[in-house]
């Protein structure tokens, strides 16, 4: 089991440092004062890599707690909740306002693009009588990649609260939480973060804290309610244990970042990317989007008389290559790859490609071209 190579949207490979940070011998997380400060200083950090002066807590509980905390912490009965929609991620969110009570309005807009602005704004112009708003950064069953630089800041001029699943995309896509003024960010370990699996982390704004205190129903259970976190280092007080080890790994996940320097990680990503779209679309297969292609996965069309099914499989099998399909409808059509986080380097893209382009001709596609070569000639 542990011996694949991993080349999915998350979770991503982890480097040995992580690994072994995580094996380091732990104090009790509740009551060592150290720990708070060790806490803190991780989410500091982190505040660096996203850009932000905001509040972070990192939850303790995969990606999805922070999308349901987020609902379970902002919505009231009745509250009219706006949900973009450009994709599964998208649409789903509309699922946790709806399980807290709230009345989801859709913005719902083709998959194969990112929202159009102007669209957006046209659609406020008429209803904005919204107490929040959700978005997905990037939606990885598409890869989709949504402009919060544009967006967020509008939903913004209209007083409207900005809920950002920045799971996929978080280290790997460029976010400025304080100049594009969003006020709930999501992230998770798993993704471009390159940690395990396990960890949520949440940054909340000044005003995302006030309207989840001025509610006038009490925030229906614990776990899911972010208030209890707040003045946590003051108080050193954690509302329940940490997982010591996992933040640990986080921390050394988050170093790696900031050692080479976020800037530099992003121009990595977005090497590897557009190099990647370029030479999958010379090489003759189509991409499954039209526009706002993100730098953290691509979804690949898989001709019909092979499958994304089928392809995958082949690639366990035969490779001991594990890639991922997509969701819902895609699933037998897309074929995604992770290049994100420690995968979004030169000499795994290009092992993963390779892969593919053998496994591709073996199940019989029909391509006089070379996918790595392809890539070369594209990567600058
Ligand atoms: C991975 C991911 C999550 C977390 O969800 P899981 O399916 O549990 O991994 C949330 N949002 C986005 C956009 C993700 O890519």
């Amino acid at each position: 089991m542990n011996n694949k190579i991993v080349y999915t949207p998350g979770p991503t490979s982890v480097r040995e440092n992580v690994r072994l940070a995580r094996s380091n011998k732990t104090t009790n997380p509740d009551i060592d004062k150290d720990f708070f400060d060790f806490y803190k200083n991780t989410c500091d950090k982190i505040g660096n890599v996203i850009k932000t002066k905001n509040d972070i807590y990192i939850l303790s509980g995969e990606g999805i707690l922070g999308l349901e905390a987020s609902c379970a912490s902002l919505t009231e009965k009745g509250d009219r909740v706006l949900v973009i929609d450009n994709g599964i991620f998208g649409k789903g969110f509309g699922d946790f306002v709806t399980m807290y009570g709230g009345e989801v309005v859709f913005f719902s807009k083709e998959r194969t693009k990112d929202i159009e602005i102007k669209e957006l704004r046209d659609f406020l112009d008429k209803d904005s009588d919204f107490k929040y708003a959700t978005i997905i950064h990037c939606d990885t069953p598409t890869g989709v990649l949504n402009d919060l630089s544009e967006i967020c800041p509008l939903l913004k001029e209209y007083n409207i609260l900005t809920v950002v699943d920045s799971v996929a995309a978080m280290a790997g896509e460029e976010i400025k939480v304080d100049d594009w003024k969003i006020d709930v960010v999501l992230g998770a370990s798993q993704k471009a973060i390159s940690a395990p699996a396990g960890l949520t982390i949440v940054s909340i704004s000044k005003d995302a804290k006030k309207a989840m205190k001025s509610r006038k129903s009490n925030i229906a259970g614990f776990y899911c309610n972010l208030t209890i976190w707040e003045n946590y280092y003051e108080r050193k007080s954690f509302p329940y244990t940490m997982p010591i080890s996992d933040i640990l790994g986080l921390d050394k996940a988050v170093d790696n970042i900031l050692d080479e320097g976020i800037e530099k990680v992003l121009e990595r990503h977005e090497k590897v990317a557009n190099a990647t779209r370029k030479s999958l679309k010379e090489y003759g297969l189509d991409l499954f989007l039209r526009g706002g292609y993100s730098n953290t996965v691509t979804a690949i069309k898989i001709p019909e008389d092979i499958g994304a099914l089928k392809l995958s499989n082949y690639m366990i099998e035969n490779y001991n290559t594990l890639v991922a399909t997509s969701l819902g409808e895609y699933k037998e059509t897309i074929l995604r790859i992770g290049h994100m986080g420690e995968n979004a380097r030169l000499e795994k893209i290009i092992n993963i490609l390779n892969t593919i382009d053998q496994s591709l001709k073996q199940l019989g596609f029909n391509s006089n071209k070379n996918l790595v070569e392809l890539f070369n000639k594209f990567y600058e």
